[in-house]
């Protein structure tokens, strides 16, 4: 099958695949529990998978799964003062646990930075700029800001959304292709704080200046407990994208929004109470995400319709202009 990332996010998102700490297959299960074959190439980091010689390739090296161990030598020099890491086939310092451990900051470890690399690579086919803050200033490692958990939640958002556009425009062209088109380029930075509103509080876990995203601690900690696979921080990243989008798309979905979708309600209360700039970006994630839908609340078959013709009129680059807007 030719592999469409994130077409079938079922298997990567929501269930359904399920690995061996070091890597192999535990468990594949369709929608209703059916035992099938893999529908994506990927493994759970996210490394294309071999065919045959089940193995996974890392750029330099592959990683058996049963065997637990690198078929070659990694080719970064390891750290000495680390006797675990001068066996140089250790998969992640002997510690496969750490190498997904969502809470830690990216360490000077090679298979931790090639994690980040590779995350960071396949962003760029979407068009998805990492503002990096980790790394050598020449004397020492800076941790920086971003963990690479959190690294991961922005690729799986990212996917989310760009499996639905392209789910949407279901033409024959990658999902990245059609992210870029659609949503064009975007940079995401992280800020290791909360943004604090003039009066003290705690404000947006997120912001959008332009199509640079700045993501706070709010974003991955949305109710003061650190979780990684909790839905509302993908909803968030997904409302700062559709706010990246509706820049690169000269305002047009924005501006439009309102009189397209007349007195339908909004999605979400927030989305109503702060203008179409954010009702917009709450329909984006709304559409992505259903449970982010407030309770009692549905997304009308004019939101429906809005995104639609939205993601369409993007692609094509020919976003309609309000009708009593002068451009
Ligand atoms: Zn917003």
């Amino acid at each position: 099958m030719l592999y469409q990332p994130g077409r079938r996010r079922e298997w990567t998102t929501t269930g359904g695949v399920l690995y061996y700490s070091y890597g192999e297959t535990r468990y594949e299960a369709g929608p209703g529990g059916t035992v099938g074959t893999l529908q994506t190439d990927y493994g759970y980091t996210g490394q294309r998978k071999n065919g045959y010689l089940d193995t996974y390739s890392m750029g330099a090296r592959d990683y058996d799964p049963r065997l637990g161990r690198w078929l070659s030598a990694d080719t970064i020099v390891p750290n000495p003062a680390n006797s675990q890491s001068l066996n140089r086939y250790a998969y992640v310092l002997g510690n496969p646990l750490k190498y997904i451990d969502p809470t830690g900051h990216i360490s000077d470890d090679p298979h931790e930075r090639r994690e980040a690399a590779n995350i960071i690579e396949e962003l760029s086919y979407y068009g998805v700029t990492i503002d990096v803050d980790w790394g050598w200033d020449g004397e020492t490692w800076n941790e920086g800001s971003w963990l690479l958990g959190e690294l991961n939640l922005v690729l799986q958002s990212v996917k989310d959304l760009a499996a639905k556009i392209s789910e949407e425009l279901d033409n024959d062209l990658k999902d990245w292709d059609n992210f870029r088109k659609v949503v064009g380029p975007v940079t995401i930075r992280r800020e290791r704080s909360w943004a604090i509103t003039p009066d003290g509080k705690r404000e947006r876990p997120a912001r959008t200046y332009g199509n640079t995203i700045t993501l706070y601690n709010g974003t991955f900690d949305p109710y003061g407990s650190t979780s990684f696979d909790y839905e509302g921080t993908k909803g968030t990243i997904v409302h700062e994208l559709g706010h990246a989008w509706d820049h690169n798309q000269d305002r047009e979905p924005s501006n439009n929004i309102g009189w397209y979708t007349a007195r339908e309600k909004s999605p979400t209360e927030y989305g109503e109470d702060r203008g179409d700039n954010e009702k917009w970006a709450e329909l984006v994630a709304c559409w992505v995400y259903k449970s982010q839908i407030d309770e009692g609340r549905t997304l009308g078959p004019r939101h429906q319709q809005y995104v639609s013709l939205m993601v369409h009129m993007s692609y094509l680059g020919a976003c309609p202009t309000h009708p009593t807007q002068s451009k």
